[in-house]
């Protein structure tokens, strides 16, 4: 019979108890902690080389079948979301069908996305890029300059997406770039002091090499701080971009062009909000123009695309219908430590009247929810409760404690 010390052995790498630290049984062997970790890491190499970022092997989805996986976390935005479908549809066609010989070259549709901050622009960038398993970057246009100032200089978009993509250049080079505040570079000609426009023209110019495709010097770690570093060519041919912007303003442009006045512009706000919601539908290149972005840079976001204003509806839904919606979170942590969690509906209208009230849209959702459930994320898991319902009076009077009814006064 075989000694007892002799069966207490790896059965991959054979080394006995006494040479390795920790010896796991198995129902017919052992196996020990080195190679528990070697077979670990051997797993990763697989995982890494089956990467989630092949496209090969993903069907085309029809619009809309992507329109219906967008519904999932974005809410309402319909008309954007059907131009998006479209938009991305012909995308995947462009990067998953064999370029043939006939010369007929689908271009690139990179997209703009114009509407107020926090009606979705960016979660609806985000979530293409969840849909199609691409790398995915985000940079805010605002801290873009002219190489040679301060700030990132435009090929630091590309270096972010080489990250995302883990340096798979091939990879990066299909990803979605979201160019945040589009507006703010645009060009400030009726300020005549400035000599050279650092954050305008310049960086719009440098953008455009980008939009139009072109291979891009990229410096993988990035800014001017590693002169030394090689040099990554990324060809931006296939690479997306989706732009989004607020335009502050570009209702009286639209105004203008339509031959109508902005009625009651300097009377009250509301007027001049309800006369912004309407106006916005109806934005054009020819307003972008005159906004201040320059042709060439309109000529490559084709996709024009307007979002609207999210009426108290639309904050409601928000609350609870996203996949990852924010109530849907709360509950999940709640969930783990056993503990039911249910808001009462006049909870909620609270929480959407305040976000209003506090001018801070669906941006503010998470941030009022968050000084409402501070305390009972607190308690809770110490409490021995089952149960937590939160109604409207807690969530007033826990908001009322909070520092953020401060903005009420902003
Ligand atoms: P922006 O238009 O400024 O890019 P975001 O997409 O960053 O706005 O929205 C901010 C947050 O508000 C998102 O993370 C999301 O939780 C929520 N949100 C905004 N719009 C919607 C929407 N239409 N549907 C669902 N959630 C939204």
């Amino acid at each position: 019979m075989a000694s007892r010390e002799k069966l207490d052995k790896c059965s991959f790498c054979g080394r006995g108890k006494k040479e390795v630290t920790l010896l796991i049984a198995g129902i017919d062997g052992h196996i020990c902690d080195r190679c528990v970790e070697q077979a670990y890491s051997i797993i990763q190499e697989e995982i890494k080389k089956n990467n989630t970022f092949d496209l090969s092997g993903i069907k085309l989805l029809r619009p809309k079948q992507i329109k219906e996986f967008l519904d999932q976390y974005v809410i309402g935005q319909d008309a954007a979301k059907k131009i998006i479908s479209v938009a991305v549809y012909n995308h995947y066609k462009r990067l998953t069908q064999p370029m043939d010989n006939d010369d007929t070259e689908i271009e690139k549709s990179n997209i703009l996305l114009v509407g107020e901050t926090g009606t979705g622009k960016t979660l609806l960038a985000r979530t293409i890029a969840k849909m199609l398993h691409v790398p995915f970057t985000i940079v805010d246009a605002t801290v873009l300059t002219e190489a040679g100032y301060v700030g990132e200089d435009i090929e630091s978009i590309l270096t972010r997406l080489l990250q995302a993509a883990d340096y798979n250049v091939e990879a990066a080079s299909r990803g979605i770039v979201f160019v945040d505040e589009l507006d703010k570079i645009a060009r400030k000609n009726d300020n005549p002091s400035i000599t050279r426009d650092v954050s305008g023209e310049g960086v719009q110019q440098g953008l455009l090499k980008l939009l139009e495709g072109s291979i891009v010097n990229v410096p993988p770690q990035g800014g001017r701080k590693h002169p030394e570093q090689k040099l990554i060519p990324v060809d931006t041919k296939n690479i997306l971009f989706i732009c989004g912007g607020a335009f502050d303003g570009i209702e009286r442009k639209i105004a203008n062009r339509l031959n109508t006045k902005v009625i009651g512009y300097s009377a009250a706000k509301e007027v001049d909000r309800i006369e912004r919601e309407n106006l916005l539908q109806y934005v054009a290149p020819q307003d972008l123009k005159s906004f201040g972005l320059i042709p060439e840079i309109i000529g490559r976001l084709p996709v024009l695309v307007h979002l609207d204003p999210l009426d108290k509806e639309a904050l409601r839904s928000i609350l609870t219908e996203p996949k990852n919606a924010v109530m849907k979170q709360y509950k999940k942590l709640f969930q783990i430590d056993n503990i039911e969690l249910e808001f009462e509906e006049e909870a909620l209208q609270y929480i959407v009247e305040k976000a209003i009230e506090f001018k801070l849209g669906a941006r503010g959702l998470r941030a009022i929810c968050e000084n409402i459930m501070n305390d009972a994320m607190f308690e809770a898991p110490t409490a021995k409760v089952e149960h937590i319902k939160i109604t409207k009076e807690y969530a007033q009077n826990q908001l009322d404690r909070s520092s953020i009814r401060r903005l009420k006064a902003s």
